[in-house]
This record gives structure tokens, sequence and C-alpha cells, in this order.
């Protein structure tokens, strides 16, 4: 934690030294009092440059060491995460109308989502306090993303998700040998059940708005933007929003490389919900609390109707001068199709909620014709066929039969 100066508590805002701090969240505030990691940026600056940058190899996230909160004890042995690409889109972008899009497909990290950058962290956290056993609740990319990150560094695993957890990231977690826990109810119950365990066994912590340094782990995402875009960012960046640490995230490493001198300006965060379960898009538009919404979306992964990390979801937005909309599931499953004819790239519901999102924020004048964009796509569509059918056409059905092949395909 060498560059790591102390935490600052995002409710009362009090600053506390690093070595302060025992507890995940903010001692006087309790569990809604989630810490901010603050560093040194002055002696970060002095290791990280332009030209350091340019000089290492490691495409991992490791190679934003500096500015983040783990020694290097651990790091050769972990999954690669990061280093995902960054596409400019061509055809995509036609059909949105925008001048210039780029798509970061996360669905390409070791087990297939984003939140493998906060997992990896999570998993060298718990080595570095000597604890073998971790835990998290989830909607199920981070379970399974802990798993797989945890098995690789032979970490023992408990998770709970909720009933509804698509399959495939329910075998996922199998796969990799966690032991699940399917809880009969919604994610809020599914998180307090994961509470109770945690608090009783002592575990670590990798519940994403709770733990302090997951975010730190997910704003490298933004750091490859960064460094992908040769420092000249787009004027919007787009990103789903569940509990609000991704988008937390997001606006933590385009913070970051402020104070480092390296971008002049944050771009323009827009947040996108799932209209089914849109608390945060609610209370930024309304300019009001966040209330428990329904968990009614087929976007699992943002399917979340009580945030965890409501202070950094808001002010990420607010801060960048960006914006809040709310996407329809039959939008979701047409930016589904429309991504994958148009880039090649599947991408689950949530994963995809945010092209839906750009598009509505055109729509609403949000977004300017001659803005540019960029689209973080936050998880691969093979983790929930059930959805990408709802999504996809019927193949053509026909016997092994060359005339009736070649008088049907002739139509096509
Ligand atoms: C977790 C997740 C999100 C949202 O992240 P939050 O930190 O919960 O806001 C978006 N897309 C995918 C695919 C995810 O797994
Ligand atoms: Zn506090």
């Amino acid at each position: 934690m060498s560059y790591v100066s102390g935490f600052r508590c995002t409710i009362c805002e009090t600053i506390y030294k690093k070595d302060a701090i025992t507890t995940y969240t903010c001692p006087s505030c309790g569990e809604k009092g989630i810490l901010d990691v603050l560093y040194d940026y002055k002696s970060i600056g002095e290791v990280l440059t332009r030209d350091s940058l340019k000089a290492n190899s490691d495409t991992s996230i490791w190679r934003y060491l500096p500015l983040l909160p783990v020694e290097d004890t651990y790091l050769s042995d972990t999954l690669k995460v990061g280093g995902t690409p960054l596409y400019k889109s061509k055809g995509l972008a036609e059909v949105l109308g925008t001048r210039h899009l780029y798509i970061k497909d996360e669905g390409l990290n070791p087990t297939a989502s984003l939140k493998d950058r906060a997992s990896v962290i999570a998993v060298i956290k718990a080595l570095e306090a000597g604890i073998s056993t971790i835990c998290c609740s989830s909607t199920g990319n981070a379970a399974s993303s802990l798993a797989g990150n945890a098995a690789r560094m032979g970490l023992k695993t408990f998770i709970f998700v909720p009933e509804r957890a698509p399959i495939g990231k329910l075998t996922q977690l199998l796969i990799y040998d966690a032991t699940v826990v399917s809880v009969a109810g919604d994610y809020k119950a599914t998180f307090d059940l994961s509470k109770a365990a945690i608090d009783h066994f002592g575990w670590y912590n990798r519940n994403a708005a709770i733990n302090p340094y997951l975010v730190e782990g997910k704003k490298t995402v933004a750091l490859e933007i960064a460094e992908q875009l040769d420092f000249k960012l787009t004027d919007w960046v787009a990103v789903s929003v569940g509990d609000g640490c991704t988008i937390g995230g997001v606006y933590k490493g385009f913070y970051d490389l402020l104070q480092l001198g390296l971008i002049k300006k944050i771009p323009r965060i827009l947040g996108v919900q799932a209209s089914g379960c849109a608390p945060l898009y609610k209370a930024f538009r309304t300019n009001g609390p966040v209330e428990a919404a329904e968990e009614n979306t087929l976007a699992d992964s943002i399917s979340v109707g009580v945030p965890r990390n409501p202070v950094k979801a808001l002010e990420a937005v607010k801060k960048s001068g960006g914006n809040y909309v709310s996407v329809s599931d039959e939008s979701i499953l047409e930016a589904m199709s429309l991504l994958g004819k148009t880039e090649g790239i599947f991408g689950e519901p949530a994963g995809v909620a945010s092209l839906a999102g750009i598009q509505v924020a055109i729509q609403e004048g949000v977004i300017k014709k001659d803005e540019s964009v960029t689209f973080i796509m936050t998880g691969n569509g093979l983790k929930d066929i059930k959805n990408g059918q709802l999504a996809a056409k019927e193949p053509i059905h026909m016997n092994s039969n060359v005339d009736e092949m070649i008088r049907i395909l002739s139509q096509k």
C-alpha cells in the first residue's frame, strides 16, 4: 500500500490516516459510511508517467500498480485481468449517428466480466491479511469472478446468489468449486444473509460497496480507456449501474488521471439503469433521496433494488457533468442483437444496457449528435444464453437435402 495515504468517508467526509482504519467502513457512520481510498499523487506522479507506461510491457491491470491499494507480493501468480480491447466502431456508430464511438469489451476478462478487476484485488487483499476464505453476495458476475480468481490463488470461497442468477454464471461458480448458497429471495435478502455469515465466520468480505478497495480495481477500466485513446478522451463514457461501484470506479480512474495531470478534463459519465429497477436514475432526475425499488428487469447484473454505493454512484455523474437514463428490457434485447450484428460482440443484458442508454440519451438530447462516446460493455453474453435467445432470431430448420437447401438459401 505504498502510495495509499488514507481514507475519506463518503457520508461524514472525515479523513482517516491509513493505519487508523481496521474496518471496511467508517467507524462512526457504520455500514453506510463507505470509504474512498486516498493516494499520495505527488509521489505517484514521480513513478507513473506517460513514458513509464509506454515502457511497461505488462498489459494486465498491474501496470497501474502505483495507483492500486496492493503490495506486489502475489501479483505474478494471478489470472490476467484487464488489457481488454477498445474498438473504434464503424457500423454501430453509423446506426447511432454519433461522431466517434468506442467499445470497451470487458467480456474478454478471465471470467468474462468487468468484475474481475475488483475480484483480483479482493483476493490479493485477503492473502495480504492472511485470510484464506472469502465471501460475497452477488447478482452473479461478482460471484463467478471471485470464485475464479480465488481458485487460481488457492483460496476458498462462500458465495451467496439470488435464486434468479442465470445458469451460466451459476455453472461458472460450481466449476471454480465455490460453496454456493442459492437464496430464495431478492438481491437484498441475499446480501443480508451473506453479511450475517461474514459477521459470524470472520471471512474476508468481497461485497463491493462495503470493501473500499474494490472500486480501486474497477477504476482500471478508465485508466485503460484513457491510455488506449492516448489520453484524448471521448466527450462521454457510458456504463450500466446496479450497486454503483462500477460507475464510481470509472469516475475514480479519471479523477486519478486528472490529479496526475495526464488528462485535462473528466469525460461526462452516463449512468444507465433498467426502467424496471432504476432507484439511482430516479434519485438523480428528481434530486431526491435514493428509494428502494422493485427488481423487475431481465438485466440481472443491474437488478439492484437497494444500491449499496449510492453516494459514489450519484457523485460520479454529478461531478462529471453527466446524466442518468433508464432503458426498457425491450430496448436492451434490441441493443444485444444490434451490437452482435454490427460489431461481432456478444454482450449480456446488463452489458449492453449502456448501449441502449446511449440511444435514449441521444433521443433525449442529453448526448448531442456531434459528441463522441465510449461505451463500456461490461459482461459476456455467453453467461446468459436464455436472454440471448430472446434477442436472437431462429435458425433455418431443414432436412439434409441439397435441393431444399439451395431453394431456401437462394431466397436469403
Ligand atoms: C456488476 C455489473 C454491472 C454494474 O456494476 P455495479 O457496481 O453493481 O453498479 C454492470 N454490468 C455487469 C455485466 C455487471 O456484472
Ligand atoms: Zn463517516
